[in-house]
């Protein structure tokens, strides 16, 4: 086959056909070439670019960086490279994306290669490729990452934290006070009789009233303090920054949170009361462990003294 001198060179043809941004610019980023990609997401044609100053027609182009690495190139005569994590684009170009992606223009990454002759850096040749996927792929990763890590943290019934999350809290929390001193209590609370209603009410108004009771706390305990299921109908709540006295106020305050008003299920009244433990984190007591241990028997010892009340442990 031979090619016809006056036809554009095979390395013409891939220049215009390759799907990414090709320019050329000189050291005063004068452009030299520019291909059908740039042509076709600027809407500029070359006629309208070779030959001026890149910054005229896109005066919104980060010029001091632009200018610095174009620079660098022609000092060194070395790549350079510019990832759509560091600056997302380079050129304000249109994707062609859903916008459900939440990206607002083409991602771009950039390479810059320096077109040698005889060892010398004649002109710096700008490579923009269209990254858009990776990077919707990368948010919709991270957004998937965090959902499996709510998730993790939350019991499934009530929405509220689970005893996993509750217990890395509490090891958190004890350690602090270990170090720094101050204040931290523990409750734990267990609805009375709950047996009965289950057997009354059936199991799935046991479990609506599980919930409404937990939504119920969740609406008076301090943003600072952890409220989590602890197993079956037993909850605990984190106290940081609160003494004895405090968490005894907050344990009756949760007490009649619960059981002033009974809930309503599927039509039906169902009256709730809980019993509650208290204790705090003081000298010689060892660990987390001890501390729930002691919420533990208190709470045991409110449902000994005939329930529906607050008892600690000092
Ligand atoms: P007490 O006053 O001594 O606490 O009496 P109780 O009947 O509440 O006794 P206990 O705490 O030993 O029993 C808890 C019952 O709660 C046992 C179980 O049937 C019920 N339960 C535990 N988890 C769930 C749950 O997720 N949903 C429902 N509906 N019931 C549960
Ligand atoms: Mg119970
Ligand atoms: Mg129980």
């Amino acid at each position: 086959m031979t090619l016809d001198a006056a036809l554009p060179s095979l390395s013409d043809l891939v220049v215009e056909r390759v799907g990414f941004g090709i320019f050329v610019v000189d050291r005063s980023l004068n452009v030299l070439m520019w291909n059908r990609f740039m042509a076709d997401h600027s809407g500029l044609g070359p006629e309208q670019v070779i030959g001026r100053p890149l910054f005229e027609p896109f005066p919104d182009l980060p010029q001091a960086w632009l200018a610095r690495k174009v620079e660098s190139v022609f000092r060194l005569g070395s790549f350079a490279f510019s990832s759509w994590q560091q600056r997302p684009y380079l050129f304000r170009f249109d994707h062609d994306r859903p916008i459900t992606g939440g990206v607002d223009y083409m991602q771009q990454d950039c390479t810059f290669m320096p077109l040698m002759r005889e060892r010398e850096v004649v002109a710096v040749c700008v490579t923009v490729s269209d990254v858009t996927h990776l990077s919707i792929m990368q948010r919709e990763r991270e957004e998937a990452v965090a959902k499996l890590q709510e998730y993790a943290d939350r019991d499934g019934l009530t929405g509220i934290a689970n005893r996993r999350f509750f217990e890395a809290r509490l090891h958190e929390e004890f350690s602090r006070w270990q170090r720094h001193g101050g204040e931290l209590s523990v409750l734990l609370f267990d609805l009375d009789h709950f047996k009965k209603i289950n057997d009354q009410f059936g199991h799935v108004a046991g479990d609506a009233v599980l919930r409404v009771m937990a939504q119920r706390v969740e609406g008076v305990v301090r943003k600072e303090d952890t409220f989590g299921r602890f197993g079956g109908e037993e909850f605990a709540l984190l106290l940081p920054a609160t003494p004895l006295d405090d968490a005894i106020l907050v344990a009756e305050k949760i007490r009649h949170t619960i059981g002033d008003a009974p809930v309503e299920v599927h039509g039906v009244t169902v009256p709730v009361t809980a019993s509650v433990g208290a204790a705090t984190a003081r000298a010689g007591v060892s660990g987390c462990d001890a501390l729930i241990h002691e919420a533990d028997a208190a709470l045991y010892s409110a449902k000994r003294q005939g329930r529906n009340r607050s008892v600690a442990i000092a």
